[in-house]
């Protein structure tokens, strides 16, 4: 089949328009978190659903197009984005499906994990995820995943029970212990090159109101503040969670910080 018809094969399959260069909205389109990467595909697909992704996945290959995959575009190298290439945008699969029972949650591949902590919080359940909440499922959890409820729940990865993946020749396969069990492997830490993932399945934990985050204190002020939350931790909560958990576990007595960092303007 010649490329033109390659391209009408294409359009006539996808829910969006086919954007390339020239279109409305094409630079809109191209741009991802990383403001210093400036590449400028020759085809972005806005996926909806699997087959809007398995149309696409047959494009790249009959032509021969490197294929770059989208998630929450959060990559510091530009991995979700490619010059000359096809670009495969997730972003609008965003849909999250939680089983409170069964503490497990079908995430779509393009959800950020404010879209997975919003869905989950209602049930008083969480997943691991990241630090912020608009980093990429996707990128994220194949390539490990660390954020704050890691030293009580590990590793997203270590949560991920099942996935939905388009693969480089168009099958749509399944992967879970039980079911294609090598490929879920792959996943849990090979990054973006094992296919396209539609879905992930998340096991869940119970994990109610967190009122902790970050702590940011002036330079100054480290000597004495350093050793402080350490402390405070050690005195209010299980050594094995982080201080956003600590603090959670204590939300009924909240353990005091000291105001200012007294010791450190003791000894300036
Ligand atoms: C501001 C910021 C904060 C971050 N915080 C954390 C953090 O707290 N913890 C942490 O572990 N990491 C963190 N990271 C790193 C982040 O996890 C990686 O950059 C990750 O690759 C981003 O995923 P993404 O889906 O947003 O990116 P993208 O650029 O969309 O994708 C990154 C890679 O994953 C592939 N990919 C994405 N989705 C899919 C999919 N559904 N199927 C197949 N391949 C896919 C892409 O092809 C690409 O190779 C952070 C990064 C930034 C920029």
């Amino acid at each position: 089949m010649g490329q033109e018809a390659n391209i009408e094969k294409l359009k006539a399959s996808l829910r969006r328009s086919l954007i390339r260069p020239g279109d409305d909205g094409y630079d809109a389109a191209r741009k991802i978190y990383n403001g210093m990467i400036d590449r400028r595909p020759a085809y972005i697909v806005e996926a909806v659903d699997a087959a809007d992704v398995i149309a696409a996945v047959n494009f790249g290959r009959d032509t021969g197009r490197t294929v770059a995959v989208r998630g929450g575009g959060h990559s510091g190298p530009g991995l979700g984005t490619v010059d000359k290439g096809l670009v495969i945008d997730l972003g609008r699969m965003k849909g999250v499906r939680v089983d409170p029972a069964g503490r497990t949650a079908l995430v779509q591949g393009g959800s950020k994990w404010g879209d997975v902590d919003h869905a989950t919080h209602a049930f008083g359940l969480a997943t691991p995820s990241g630090f912020i909440s608009t980093t990429g499922v996707g990128g994220l959890t194949l390539g490990g995943g660390i954020g704050y409820l890691a030293r009580r729940f590990g590793l997203t990865i270590d949560n991920l029970i099942g996935a939905d993946v388009v693969l480089a020749d168009g099958r749509f396969v399944t992967a879970s212990e039980t079911e294609n069990s090598d490929l879920l492997w792959a996943l849990r830490g090979g990054g973006g090159n094992f296919g396209v993932v539609t879905s992930f399945e998340f096991r869940l934990h119970p994990v109610d109101t967190v009122y902790g985050g970050p702590m940011i204190w002036p330079l100054k002020c480290a000597p004495s503040r350093g050793a402080t939350p350490a402390r405070w931790i050690w005195r209010n909560g299980d050594s094995r969670r982080s201080a956003k958990t600590s603090a959670r576990r204590q939300s009924t007595s909240p353990g005091r910080f000291p105001s200012r960092c007294s010791r450190a303007s003791s000894t300036r």
